[in-house]
């Protein structure tokens, strides 16, 4: 007989610290899951901030050339699509300086790509923090940040939202008192998703860049611009445009939003060169594959489809919050995809019984906002619905 003891192991004792404190991320609830359980074929999907239009046609069809290099590791520096990367955000910010803030050229070397951006979150949270370490973020904020921070055993604080966003005053005299010298568990990084997901909200260039201003050197600061390309304002600049004045800025993107590409999981990070490097550091050498980084590739330069899906947007919030208002419900204006309405009770039921019509939206209890429903902007036929839905569900 061997006297392996692994009936008496016990895994969760050995994990880290951080690592048994931790609930996993909740997704939103998935068609494909769903289509069993209620024996409903065609869901409406708002759930997940998609692009209720997918891709790009020209995405579609490079996906439709893919070939058989499949057989091959991918480009693990992702040359072209970080070269693609930096030219976008150049084209709008060489040139513009609408904040008044200089605008050197983004450089291929300050891009770090990931596996969704929510991998890039990670890979900052491993740099920057750990169980000497706090990092702070907003009430009603982004999921991913409380799940990133716990991951790495740091200590989170969540500072009180002001109107369901960012209180960028009240989280700077949380930085400028947590300074390394004077605190057991400094804080090392900040994350701000700008707009703010799931509430919409939206702090812009002059407030951001006063915090920037006031930020103490030794604190990075996350700025996740998951849906930056849904605004066209000129108070709302690409914060890629900042970073040769601050060295401890890091801009998040997605491919995952406007381009359509949830599916195939690709981010990434602009940040300072040696910022870049210390991310490369933890990076998985193959971290997004070779599909993805060609659709990426293809999708941030159809500037035209990107546009188009901005638009359609815009007239779609319109349309939930001219429903909203027929229904008598109040909602916190967006500039995302998505927008946070108030049912004015418990909103789990109104979810469920949603469900049951085939329509899914976000319940966002887990975000501290019981009576809220978060829905995804979809095609006016999928708003419609929803509207419909709701009026049945209310009444
Ligand atoms: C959706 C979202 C992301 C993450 O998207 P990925 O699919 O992981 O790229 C990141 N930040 C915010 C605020 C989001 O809403």
């Amino acid at each position: 007989m061997s006297d392996r003891k692994s009936h008496s192991i016990d895994p969760e004792a050995i994990a880290t610290p951080g690592i048994r404190g931790l609930s996993p991320y909740i997704p939103g609830r998935n068609a494909e899951q769903l289509r069993e359980e209620f024996g409903i074929h065609d869901w409406i999907a708002l759930a997940s901030n998609e692009n209720p239009y997918g891709p790009s046609p020209r995405v579609v069809r490079a996906l439709n050339e893919f070939d058989a290099t499949v057989g091959r590791y991918p480009d693990g520096a992702g040359t072209e699509l970080r070269q693609t990367i930096a030219q976008y955000h150049n084209e709008g910010i060489v040139g513009r300086n609408p904040s008044g803030h200089s605008n050197t050229a983004i450089t291929p070397n300050q891009i770090t790509l990931g596996n969704g951006s929510d991998d890039v979150l990670a890979l900052i949270g491993r740099v920057f923090a750990d169980a000497n370490s706090s990092v702070v973020f907003s009430q009603h904020s982004f999921a991913m940040y409380p799940i990133v921070t716990q991951s790495v055993g740091a200590r989170a604080i969540e500072v009180a939202a002001k109107d369901y966003g960012h209180d960028l005053s009240a989280m700077l005299g949380v930085l400028q008192d947590n300074t390394k010298e004077n605190t057991v568990q400094p804080v090392q990084l900040v994350f701000i998703a700008n707009p703010n997901n799931p509430t919409g909200t939206c702090v812009f260039d002059e407030e951001l860049t006063a915090f920037l201003d006031a930020v103490p050197a030794n604190v990075m600061v996350v700025i996740d611009q998951a849906y930056a390309e849904y605004i066209e304002q000129d108070d709302y600049s690409d914060c890629a445009a900042w970073l040769s004045e601050y060295g401890n800025l890091i801009v998040t993107r997605t491919f995952s939003k406007i381009h359509g590409l949830a599916g195939l999981r690709c981010g990434y990070a602009v940040s300072s060169v040696s910022v870049a490097d210390l991310l490369n550091r933890v990076r998985g050498p193959f971290n997004v594959n070779s599909i993805a980084m060609k659709a990426a590739t293809v999708a941030i330069t159809d500037a035209q489809y990107i546009a188009q899906c901005r638009e359609a947007n815009n007239s779609g919030l319109q349309q939930l919050i001219d429903g909203f208002a027929e229904l008598g419900l109040d909602y916190v204006p967006s500039k995302g995809n998505f927008i946070l309405v108030d049912v004015g009770r418990d909103a789990q039921p109104i979810f469920e019984q949603l469900l049951s019509q085939g329509i899914i939206v976000r319940p966002v209890g887990n975000y501290g906002l019981p009576n809220h429903l978060r829905i995804t902007v979809g095609t006016p036929e999928e708003n419609v619905a929803v509207l419909a839905g709701l009026k049945y569900c209310l009444n």
